[in-house]
């Protein structure tokens, strides 16, 4: 069956103060945020009605905004019981949180500094990242880089940075896989398109170090529950010719959670103790079958 579109769904959405009905929650084309990504957001996973790691996402929120040069119109307290309301509001016990904020329409050139600053939470049901998960996913390379911490504000979660993102997951789409994998502007490897990665070598973990992109909070997870087994994590800077010297490989995200990759432009990787470990962790975690402070 065909995904619903966005714009065309039941319920209601969160929208700088209200509960609008889904199908009207629109802005205007002149909003700043649509001609110069002056838009930041969240991705978020409920479990079980609890929002995973919900703080930490909407300090992020803010802490982009901030990045951006603009305040959130409410305080991280405020946001954290609009989330909630917004779940419990739409059914929904498992499900995808995005909250989001963004420039209006006041001044509509490249200075935005009167803009008001809009806020929308909208929450939505939304299985597995990846099809067939377990099996491990397929990676090629992407043709573009992760820029370097002075061309891009890398530790915000802006709208402008998925541009390289959208472009490299769309080539790797048309050529039969579910991913790419980029470097950063020195050619180390960097992240997938819109999640961290991690390798094993003789049973330790190996993940670039998060100088020029998200240091994504289940990335900050996967990191614990591994220590948490004894598992050595070392992070530091990978080049692509040691792709052919790991065992296991994996990525981490709110979207995709701990998703084995099988393939990366023709190594393989085999799905084993290490992924199948950090995936029921996570899994045990998120659903709260068990407790660790992130
Ligand atoms: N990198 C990128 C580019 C992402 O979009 C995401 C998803 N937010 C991540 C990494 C992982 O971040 P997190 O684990 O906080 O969701």
């Amino acid at each position: 069956m065909a995904e619903l579109p966005y714009d065309d769904r039941d319920g209601y959405i969160w929208m700088d103060g209200d509960y609008t009905p889904w199908r009207d929650a629109k802005v205007h084309v002149l909003t700043h945020a649509m001609h110069y990504a002056s838009c930041v957001f969240e991705g978020e996973r409920a479990y079980g009605g609890v929002i995973y790691a919900s703080r930490r996402h909407s300090e992020r929120l803010a802490n982009s905004a901030k990045i951006m040069g603009f305040e959130l119109p409410v305080s991280v307290d405020e946001l954290e019981s609009i989330k909630a309301e917004a779940l419990a509001k739409s059914g929904l016990e498992n499900a995808y949180v995005r909250a989001f904020a963004w420039r209006g329409s006041e001044m509509m050139g490249i200075s935005a500094q009167k803009n008001t600053i809009h806020l929308a939470v909208a929450v939505w049901a939304w299985g597995d990242y990846f099809a067939d998960k377990m099996k491990g996913i397929a990676m090629t390379h992407a043709s573009w880089r992760r820029p370097a911490p002075d061309s891009a504000p890398c530790p915000a979660k802006a709208a402008g940075l998925y541009m390289i993102c959208t472009l490299s997951k769309h080539e790797a789409e048309r050529n039969g896989y579910a991913d790419a994998l980029m470097l950063d502007y020195r050619g180390q490897i960097a992240e997938a398109t819109g999640a961290n990665i991690f390798f094993t070598r003789d049973g330790a973990l190996h993940t670039p170090t998060p100088d020029c992109f998200l240091n994504g909070i289940t990335r900050q997870t996967a990191i614990k529950l591994a220590k948490a087994r004894q598992i050595e994590v070392i992070e530091r800077a990978i080049m692509p010719d040691e792709l052919s010297t790991f065992d296991e490989c994996f990525i981490t995200g709110s979207a995709a959670e701990i998703t084995p990759v099988a393939e990366i432009a023709g190594q393989a990787y085999q799905p084993s103790q290490v992924c199948e470990a950090l995936v029921s962790d996570y899994s045990d975690l998120v659903n709260q079958r068990i407790s660790m402070t992130v």
